[in-house]
């Protein structure tokens, strides 16, 4: 059974003021059963790291695939692990459509961060066009497939299944087919890694919010979330952490 992990995604928010949400986050109860993280722009990972000292996670929302380098602007692996971060998003759809990360990209950061001892949330995720064309599970299935290549380890890995048209919209998939596409990732894993696959946590993320966060997390195979604007605010995030 996979551990369960409530992960925020700050994305291209956050100042320094805003480290009194992490402070605060911090101070609320510490569920037992589940893991707690914020991933964070990247000039906030060090005093995050430092403010929360291990009561919560802290992680990056991407990384280079090569470990130095001259890439100006970019961020590697072992800078987000150095600067206190233990986990990092890859492959956010909001990267793939941004930044045109395709399936190989994905597949060499990946590899990366487990180098540097990170752990990487591998995002995958339909687009409403391929939605309505009932293309869900195999979009799905083809960027797993595409963005994990040999040698990435499935002891630090973590999926997060996040359909692009539910991100940031209010719009959430029906349950039936959250469970599809979950059921669907744990087989192509359980293919791919053997017994090891039912270690790997499953993320449902997409328009969380502490209003329906109960209803997703009671789903099979669901074993958090990945959470945008409802991580924002530490007294939302909590309701939806303690939902889980
Ligand atoms: P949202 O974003 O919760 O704001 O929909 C989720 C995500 O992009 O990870």
């Amino acid at each position: 059974m996979a551990r369960r992990l409530a992960a925020g995604n700050w994305k291209m928010h956050g100042l320094s003021a805003d480290l009194a949400e992490v402070e605060a986050l911090c101070a609320a109860p510490q569920p037992e059963r589940c893991e707690v993280l914020l991933c964070l722009p990247a000039t906030l990972i060090d005093r995050a790291a430092r403010l929360s000292a291990g009561r919560i996670a802290i992680g990056g929302e991407d990384c280079h695939a090569n470990p130095q380098g001259a890439h100006t602007g970019d961020i590697s692996a072992a800078m987000l692990k150095d600067a206190g971060a233990s986990h990092v998003i890859l492959g956010h759809s909001e990267r793939r459509a941004d930044h045109g990360e395709s399936d190989a990209l994905v597949a060499a950061k990946v590899l990366a961060a487990q180098a540097a001892g990170l752990v990487a949330i591998l995002c995958v995720g339909e687009t409403l066009a391929e939605r309505d064309a009932g293309r869900t599970l195999e979009v799905v299935s083809a960027q797993l497939a595409g963005s994990l290549a040999q040698g990435a380890d499935p002891a630090n890995l973590v999926v997060a299944y996040e359909p692009v048209w539910a991100i940031g919209t209010g719009r959430v998939p029906v349950e039936g087919d959250i469970l599809a596409v979950h059921a669907a990732l744990r087989a192509d894993l359980s293919a791919r890694f053997g017994a090891a696959a039912a270690d790997i946590p499953l993320l449902y993320g997409g328009s969380v919010k502490p209003e329906n966060a109960a209803q997703i997390f009671a789903l099979k195979d669901v074993d958090g979330a990945l959470v945008g604007g409802a991580s924002l605010k530490a007294a939302d995030f909590a309701q939806i952490i303690a939902a889980l």
